[in-house]
């Protein structure tokens, strides 16, 4: 049922930054698959680069390694391997030098897709930028991709999308929030605008309020000098929750294009209201027992850095006049788990009585686990008794209507590696996207700062501080329970 695969045209894919983190746990297994999906064609070709010193022989066992630590385990395709790794080699090459680019440049072919893959730092674009132009590797055609996080500001991130300016166009450039590359994000925008039953319903005239959590049982791991300065609401709710946040509110866009899309969630960012600081709560999780807290992993004991945020806002226009979102999202919380519910109003009128009872319909479409949408649905509680009403959920759960072609499906790195080789944006950030978003953000972290607020603390495996569970309960709302 899955998979009509269509190759993409040969491509010089190369990866700066190749013996990275990301490298090795994404990219290079998330390409691996593609192979062995048959998407890539015989022609492509992987090129990692970075400063360590190793010929290709010793990044193909590097690669080979990554794939067998972070590869899909299920179906490791072992026999595929060997293939795969004869279009993989290495150059060593300084971002900040002018040593290996013309080496790296050797390596190239004219006529064939080029992308280039900053999975580096950001402090590095600059220069990346000017040597991929000042040695000749990249033309107008080429294609860059950037990874989060996209600037700590609006001014850095103003200042980032400069400098990529000086050297491509938009039309060449791919920033990454790997959110969008879930397959439940664009069955999003399938269910939303494929169906003629739910767009009627998609206004403030309908929708209660909408929900969007984003919990992880994970602490801030090795990460904590980075995570430290940057905290929830840079790391997760500016870019990865209000791209969630756009796709539900967007207006259709005309086509399913980069701008058309695009341009309808700019206009969502640009209608949210500035958030009342009423109605943010922060949260650090406190240590328990023998379990270390926030401050602990991030061995700063007065850090005030958040690793919770929930909040209330409002997409200021004609479709969502008074209808609330509320965006959470923390770590070492209760269960992993993404989500976002679309939760309707009553009906209007109840023919049943108080006793039969009233329930909301749901729309609760799941990024992680077991990505799929699901509508709760009020029917008769079968059986004798009289009528009482109970809900049971219209499930679209992909592992049980795929079967177990569900498995073929890309992941979100994939997908996006092969759009970039399409030289499809639509999955992409647009810089002015990105500003917008830090438009709205900078304001909440300036209050915070300025108020010198200390994060609420939560315990770890809860839902988060009792202020969050409150944000919704004044509003005569409950947040729908983080599972699993
Ligand atoms: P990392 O593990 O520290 O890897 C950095 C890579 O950059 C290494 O391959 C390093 O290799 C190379 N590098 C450093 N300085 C260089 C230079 N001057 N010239 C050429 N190469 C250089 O970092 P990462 O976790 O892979 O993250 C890469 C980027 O992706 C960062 O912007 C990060 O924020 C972003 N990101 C990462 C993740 C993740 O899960 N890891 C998720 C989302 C976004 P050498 O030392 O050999 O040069």
């Amino acid at each position: 049922m899955v998979s009509r695969v269509i190759p993409v045209d040969p491509f010089d894919l190369v990866i700066f930054g190749g013996t990275g983190d990301l490298a090795r746990r994404k990219i290079l297994p998330g390409l691996f698959r593609r192979f062995c999906g048959g998407q890539m064609p015989p022609e492509a070709r992987i090129i990692g680069a970075a400063r360590s010193d190793m010929d290709d022989a010793g990044f193909r066992q590097m690669v080979a390694e990554s794939i067998h630590e972070f590869g899909d385990k299920r179906h490791p395709h072992e026999d595929q391997l060997p293939a795969f790794l004869e279009r993989v080699s290495y150059e060593t090459v300084d971002a900040t030098g002018d040593g290996g680019w013309t080496a790296l440049k050797a390596r190239l072919r004219p006529g064939t897709v080029r992308a280039f893959y900053f999975s580096v730092g950001p402090s590095l674009f600059g220069d990346l930028a000017e040597r991929l132009r000042g040695f000749g590797l990249a033309d107008d055609d080429s294609r860059v991709v950037v990874e989060k996080p996209f600037g700590h500001d609006l001014k850095s991130a103003r200042a980032l999308n400069a400098t990529l300016a000086r050297h491509f166009s938009e039309q060449q450039i791919y920033r990454i929030d790997h959110y969008l590359g879930k397959e439940t994000v664009q069955n999003l925008m399938a269910v939303r605008f494929g169906n003629m039953l739910f767009e009627p319903l998609w206004n403030a005239q309908y929708v209660d309020h909408i929900q969007i959590t984003v919990a992880e049982t994970v602490g801030v791991g090795g990460r904590g000098g980075y995570y430290d300065k940057s905290g929830a609401m840079r790391d997760m709710v500016q870019n990865h929750l209000m791209q969630l946040l756009c796709l539900i509110a967007m207006e259709p866009p005309a086509r399913f294009e980069p701008d058309s899309v695009r341009d309808e969630k700019l206009k969502v960012i640009r209608a949210l209201d500035p958030v009342d600081w009423h109605h943010i709560v922060r949260g650090q999780y406190a240590p328990d027992g023998d379990t270390p807290g926030y401050r602990h992993d991030v061995e700063d004991p007065r850090s005030r850095t958040e690793s919770f945020v929930a909040l209330k806002c409002h997409v200021s226009n004609w479709r969502w006049a008074g209808t609330p979102f509320y965006l959470r999202t923390g770590k070492k919380l209760r269960a992993r788990t993404s989500e976002i519910a679309v939760v309707f109003k009553d009906a209007p009128h109840s023919i049943f009585g108080a006793d039969a009872g009233r329930h909301r319909n749901v729309l609760s479409i799941r990024l992680q686990p077991n990505e799929g949408i699901t509508l709760g649905v009020t029917i008769k509680e079968p059986g004798p008794g009289g009528m009482r009403l109970v809900d049971v959920p219209l499930d679209m759960t992909f592992a049980d209507a795929l079967g177990p072609d569900v498995e073929d499906v890309p992941d979100a790195y994939e997908r996006l590696i092969m759009d970039v080789i399409r030289g499809n944006q639509t999955l992409f950030m647009r810089g002015d996207e990105v500003e917008a978003a830090w438009a709205w953000t900078d304001p909440i972290i300036e209050g915070w700062i300025a108020r010198n607020e200390v994060p609420k603390p939560y315990d770890v495996g809860s839902s988060g501080p009792d202020d969050s569970l409150m944000l919704m309960h004044k509003d005569g709302r409950k947040w729908r329970e983080i599972r699993s």
